[in-house]
């Protein structure tokens, strides 16, 4: 019997073309055999004697854009069978036996192109695709991935597009979503109804019609691939304050989508590496990327206010290529959704949410099945990528569960209340979910409920377990509470380290021990704490509390987190004896506080809580560059991270010396006081001086334990100055520190999953 040589390879190699490219690779090398979708991958079988190893080498340099390759394993066999006189594709009867699903791509090069000859037959489509990009997980109703069950199935394929479509030497061979103006989708426009135009304009009149509107100073409101966006011109500012004005959204920054990459130059500050942050801009992901602006940034000053960081991003889909095209200049480009509601998906709830905000609605009649939020990341001077939110191009998305946890279980880790996702652990495999946001607005809480129930059945899974934020409070708690499957609480700390813990691979039994920081907001703890800004020790199985910051009231229990005032007057009361005397008292003075204070002490709406992300709302309104009401969570400490300026050779008189295995925040406080400098020095000290107390107190419990790594998780680590200095002050220990998960709540899911793993494997 003839011999043959077995490949098996995994990673992101389904529904990306990965077999019509073994196959070509195959074929033009001259190899007989055979390739087929497996459960944890693609088979590939070359009959021998061959040059196989040729073939990997191409196979790895030559990947198709959407692929990624994690494992590939070699193995001679016996070719069982008649013998190849060719190299085919196996399908199987099923059709497709996709395991994973891929995430919406960004328009590809050869596409672009396509679209931009007026000799190709979707000159001008803006709906046009290939294997290598366009709508994936946002078409998707149910698994496997085929065209009659996603939102293409009333398209029915034109003679050309099915040729395309069943050759498997074509880029569109299998496209799911392959179109074309003959038989695809189609765009059309209307007014809003406070304009009382009534016409309706088809394909490129609407199209038209948008970038008019847009080069007068409207607002639009367009579809994309996964809701709705809004925008207008990102360089006046007279567009950016009415959207501002209508959408009821006074300070938080907007993203900025740019015609193309030449802009980068003109936008970005002098030390941006331009080259790399065109590559992240124009990736398959196609996120918003944050960028420090330069002084002579020809953007509007209301986009990003008081911030030196801009989201920007290039078209991710041919509409928004060709409509800024047409306008040949920058657009805002956010979120399409009403204040403190859910991004609208189809053009019913866009009529309905944006029509006080947009004065024109692009749409189009390819149906949105889920959303998908744009990704937002940025990346540091070393080129290394921070993920702060996993939407379009970077969800659903997959990782392997690191060494030594079992793969026979699975999980539905449902997350927290704020900056939600979720995560579904199962044959061992850990897949995320798109954003979702705060649960607390209840059209979020309603998608985000059906999209619990829809995203275990796309990967045929049927959770055993579900595991939760231990917050009483939650809503996301409350709710699996109400679930009929065996359900875990899981404290919010433990499961950012988790996370952190996981993404760096850690496995699961190690000697190793782990000291971790978490600096966030708020979080349930342990005895009903409220913790923000604790050390522990930590592994996936457990954790103890060690110290942190010392616990003050939340002035007014939630009020605490909108005004920072409040924060400041907590500090104060509990720290400096004569506060009233200072100048930095001023911002509380003109609110009865003193009903306030007299309420902390009978204990009346007044919870304790050690949170870092209050403290920069303190320290943020005592330099008085605090807002009264945060109208974003985090703005505060947005603006204090922005404003901050370091002194000269960074030397500060600004110390939080250990107390015990607390922070000691009445020295911090009085230094404070007692200097005398600009107000954006002791911003940058308030960071350098929390990071340094943070880094004593880990070290002092690191040398206890002997450990040597430091675990850096929670919210409080998306601000780049307080990380810098951490990282600088925990030298020459190592540190494991969020980069593909966010640092903040959008990661905790993947740590409750593999907290409640770890659980129930131990029991
Ligand atoms: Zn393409
Ligand atoms: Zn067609």
């Amino acid at each position: 019997m003839q011999k043959a040589i077995y490949i098996n390879i995994t990673g992101k190699v389904q529904g990306v073309g990965f077999r019509p490219f073994v196959f070509n690779l195959a074929k033009r090398l001259g190899l007989k055999g055979d390739v087929w979708n497996d459960s944890a991958g693609v088979s590939i079988r070359l009959l021998m004697p061959c040059d196989w190893e040729n073939f990997l080498k191409s196979l790895q340099s030559e990947l198709p854009p959407l692929a990624k390759i994690e494992t590939i394993q070699t193995m001679e066999v016996p070719w069982e069978g008649q013998q190849p006189s060719d190299f085919t594709i196996k399908f199987s009867q099923k059709g497709e036996e996709a395991t994973d699903i891929v995430a919406d791509a960004a328009t590809c090069p050869q596409c672009l192109a396509e679209m931009k000859d007026p000799n190709n037959r979707r000159y001008r489509y803006p709906f046009i695709n290939c294997t290598h990009c366009g709508p994936r997980f946002t078409i998707i109703k149910e698994m496997p991935y085929d065209r009659p069950a996603t939102s293409m199935a009333k398209f029915k394929l034109c003679e050309a597009c099915a040729r395309e479509y069943h050759d498997p030497t074509d880029r569109r061979f299998h496209a799911q979503p392959v179109a074309c103006p003959e038989c695809g989708p189609a765009i059309s426009g209307i007014f809003s109804p406070h304009t009382n135009l009534h016409t309706t304009l088809k394909g490129e009149k609407a199209l038209q019609q948008a970038i008019k509107a847009l080069k007068l100073g409207q607002i639009i409101a367009l579809k994309g691939l996964g809701g709705f966006h809004l925008a207008c011109l990102a360089t006046e500012d007279a567009p950016i304050q009415l959207l501002r004005e209508r959408k009821h959204r006074p300070s938080k920054p907007f993203a900025v989508m740019l015609p193309h990459s030449d802009w980068l130059s003109q936008i970005c500050a002098d030390h941006i590496n331009l080259k790399h942050a065109t590559e992240v801009l124009s990736s398959t992901i196609s996120p918003i990327t944050l960028l420090e602006q330069s002084a002579t940034s020809p953007l509007s000053s209301l986009i990003a206010p008081d911030l030196h960081e801009v989201g920007l991003m290039l078209p991710a889909n041919p509409l928004q290529t060709l409509l800024l095209e047409g306008v040949d200049a920058p657009l805002v480009m956010t979120s399409g959704n009403a204040s403190g509601h859910a991004p609208a998906l189809s053009n019913e709830e866009a009529l309905a949410s944006l029509s006080d905000i947009a004065d024109f609605f692009l749409f189009h009649n390819r149906e949105i099945v889920e959303r998908a939020d744009d990704s937002v990341l940025r990346f540091d001077k070393r080129g290394t990528t921070e993920i702060l939110r996993r939407g379009r191009g970077l969800a659903p998305d997959s990782f392997a569960l690191p060494q030594g946890f079992p793969t026979d279980q699975t999980i539905l880790a449902i997350g927290g209340d704020l900056k939600n996702s979720f995560a579904l652990l199962h044959r061992g495999r850990i897949f995320t979910s798109p954003h979702f946001g705060d649960l607390n607005q209840p059209d979020v809480f309603a998608q985000w409920q059906k999209m619990l129930e829809k995203f275990p059945k796309l990967y045929h899974a049927k959770p055993e377990i579900l595991a939760y934020d231990a917050h009483p409070a939650y809503l996301s708690h409350q709710w699996a509470q109400r679930q009929k499957i065996p359900a875990l609480p899981i404290y919010h700390h433990h499961a950012h380290l988790a996370a952190c813990l996981g993404e760096n691979h850690v496995p699961l039994k190690t000697e190793k021990k782990f000291i971790g920081l978490t600096l966030d907001g708020l979080g349930y703890g342990k005895e009903g704490n409220i913790w923000g800004g604790e050390c522990f020790l930590a592994n996936y199985l457990s954790f103890e509390w060690l110290g942190g910051l010392p616990p003050v009231p939340l002035l007014g229990g939630d009020l605490a987190a909108k005004e920072p005032w409040r924060n400041l007057l907590a500090q104060f009361n509990e720290f400096v004896p004569d506060w009233e005397k200072y100048a930095e008292a001023n911002p509380i003075k003109k609110y009865p506080y003193s009903v306030l204070l007299k309420a902390a002490k009978s204990g009346i709406n007044a919870p304790l809580a050690s949170s870092c992300g209050r403290l920069f709302e303190a320290i943020a309104c005592a330099l008085s560059i605090a807002p009264e009401k945060q109208s974003y969570e985090g703005e505060a400490a947005c603006c204090l991270e922005a404003f901050a300026s370091a002194p000269t050779n960074n030397v500060h008189p600004l110390k939080i010396p250990l107390k015990g295995n607390q922070l000691d925040l009445e020295t911090f406080w009085q230094n404070f006081l007692d200097w005398n400098a600009p107000k954006a020095a002791k911003a940058w000290g308030f960071h350098d001086a929390l990071a340094k107390g943070f880094a004593d107190l880990a070290k002092h419990f690191a040398e206890i334990y002997q450990s040597e790594i430091v675990v850096l998780s929670g919210g409080c680590l998306h601000n780049r100055l307080l990380k810098e200095r951490l990282q600088h002050h925990l030298a020459p220990l190592k540190l494991l520190i969020p980069s593909q998960l966010p640092a903040g709540d959008g990661g905790i899911a993947f740590g409750q999953a593999l907290i409640a793993l770890a659980q129930t494997t131990a029991s």
